[in-house]
Order: C-alpha cells, then structure tokens, then sequence
C-alpha cells in the first residue's frame, strides 16, 4: 500500500516507534528512523522486512536538528510522505516540585518537535498532494493524571496541533491525525512500573496489574502491533477523509 512511498518516524529505536516503523515498512514504505539507544539492531528490524532504511540521529529537542533530518530523509528517498511524530520522554512528579529543566524537555521533545518536523514536512506534501502526519499523543492528551503535568500538557497540546494540522490542509490529500495510545508496555511505561514495585515493595508483575488496575478497564496493555495497524489504516486511502481526530486505543481509559 505505501510503496514508494517514505515514511520518517522520531524516536523509532524502541518502543511505539519502533512498532509504527515496522508497520509501515510491511506497507512497503520507506523509512528514516531516529532516536537513540539500540540503534543498530531497530535498524536490523526494520531492514529485515525488505525496504530501504536510513538513520538520523536528530534530537527532538534541537530545532535546527530537526530540520536536517527532514532535509535527510528528502535528499535520501525524494521525499517525507509520511511524518509520524512518535519521540517522547515522561517525568513525573508533583507541579510544586517539578524540576523546570524537566518541563522544558518534556514540552520540546513531545511538543515543539512535532511542530517543527511538521513546520518542515508539510511543503513537499503540499506541493505533491498527499501526506499523512501521525501525532503519537497518548490518552494523556484526553483527560489527565496527577504528577503528569508537562506530559498531559504537552499531549493536550499535540491534540490541538494536529486539530490545527487537520483544518489548514482539508481540501487537501494532507491529513493529520493523533494516535492516544493507553499503557504500551515499552521502556518507558517499564520505568513506571519499576518505581511502583520499589515504592510499595511489590514484585514486578503485581505492579504491572495494579498499574492497569488503576486506569485500563480491560486490563491489557495495548500493543505496538496494535497501534501500527491503527496507523496502517490512517495512511490508507479509506481514511482520506479522516481529518484532525485524536484516536484512543486505551482499553477503555478515557471512556469512563
Ligand atoms: P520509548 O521510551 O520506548 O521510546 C521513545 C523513543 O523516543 C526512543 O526511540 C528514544 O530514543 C526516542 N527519544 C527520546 N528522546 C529523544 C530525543 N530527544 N530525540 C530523539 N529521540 C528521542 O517510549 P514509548 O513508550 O515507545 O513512547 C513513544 C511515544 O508514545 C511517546 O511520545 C509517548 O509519550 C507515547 N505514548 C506511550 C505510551 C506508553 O504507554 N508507552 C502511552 C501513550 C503514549
């Protein structure tokens, strides 16, 4: 379905990311990865599935970087057709004792990247016609959760952006659209889960259940496969005009 087609997908060395770059490489896509740790072997993966591959290591939080990986990923492959807005850091704590450095970060790297990466995508797409921008909010962009402050707003905000996205582009073949995931079992939700297990001295897997206990009716993660055909679908042509939603895959969070 998207062969001959690019997709660049932030923070697609792990987790989520890594899970929509494998999605959409299966579609025949394309794809530039970033982000950091395990490089080589998300790389591997994705090559794997018979699609070109390239990497640029951009940090999310450095404007100017962002640009160059566009520009990377136009001159590799011709060009960003589409831009899945995935990089993402989480800090928790309460407002009176959130360190401010640690909002900046949480706002650049899961807020301003994607309008920066869009800032700089969107021409091409425009100027052929077609395009698709996934913004990987979270269910944190729907309603909130206590000592989440930089995070809730940082998604609530990404909600708003792609609403914006959405609107400048409809009578275009551009759209935008957020994915709010509920828990994804990845690195970061895995650092939750650890500090649950040390704070109330429980085993990893009791803080795993109380973690889903206390917001996912269904008490399932959802999973990266999940969210990759969920993001499958929103690149197809039946979703041509599906324009600004914010999609939860949460179990039944945000329903209750
Ligand atoms: P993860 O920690 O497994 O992966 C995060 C990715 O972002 C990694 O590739 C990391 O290297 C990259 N990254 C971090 N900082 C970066 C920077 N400054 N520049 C470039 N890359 C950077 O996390 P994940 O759970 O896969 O999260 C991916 C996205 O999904 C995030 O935006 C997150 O908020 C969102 N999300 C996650 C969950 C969940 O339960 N895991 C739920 C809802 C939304």
């Amino acid at each position: 379905m998207l062969k001959g087609k690019t997709a660049l997908v932030t923070g697609s060395t792990s987790g989520i990311g890594l899970g929509l770059a494998k999605a959409l490489a299966a579609q025949g896509a394309n794809l530039v990865m970033n982000g950091f740790g395990e490089v080589d072997a998300a790389l591997a993966q994705v090559k794997a599935l018979g699609v070109q591959v390239s990497y640029h290591g951009a940090d999310m939080s450095k404007p100017h970087e962002i640009e160059a990986m566009v520009r990377h990923a136009e001159a590799t492959f011709g060009s960003v057709d589409v831009l899945v807005n995935n990089a993402g850091i989480q800090h928790v704590a309460r407002v009176e004792n959130f360190p401010p450095e640690r909002w900046d970060a949480v706002i650049a790297i899961n807020l301003s990247s994607a309008f920066h990466a869009s800032r700089f995508a969107l021409p091409g797409m425009q100027a052929r016609n077609w395009g698709r921008i996934l913004n990987i909010a979270s269910v944190h962009g729907l309603v909130a959760s206590a000592e989440k402050s930089a995070y809730v707003a940082a998604k609530h905000g990404l909600v708003g952006l792609t609403k914006v996205t959405a609107l400048e582009n409809a009578t275009s073949g551009v759209t935008c659209n957020a994915i709010c995931p509920g828990w994804v079992l990845t690195p970061l939700v895995q650092k939750q889960v650890d500090a649950k297990a040390a704070a109330l001295g429980i085993s990893n897997e009791e803080a795993k259940r109380q973690l889903l206990a206390e917001k996912e009716p269904s008490l399932q993660f959802t999973t990266p496969e999940e969210l990759g055909a969920l993001a499958v679908f929103l690149c197809s042509t039946a979703a041509d005009n599906v324009r600004g939603v914010a999609w939860n895959m949460d179990g039944g969070w945000a329903a209750q």
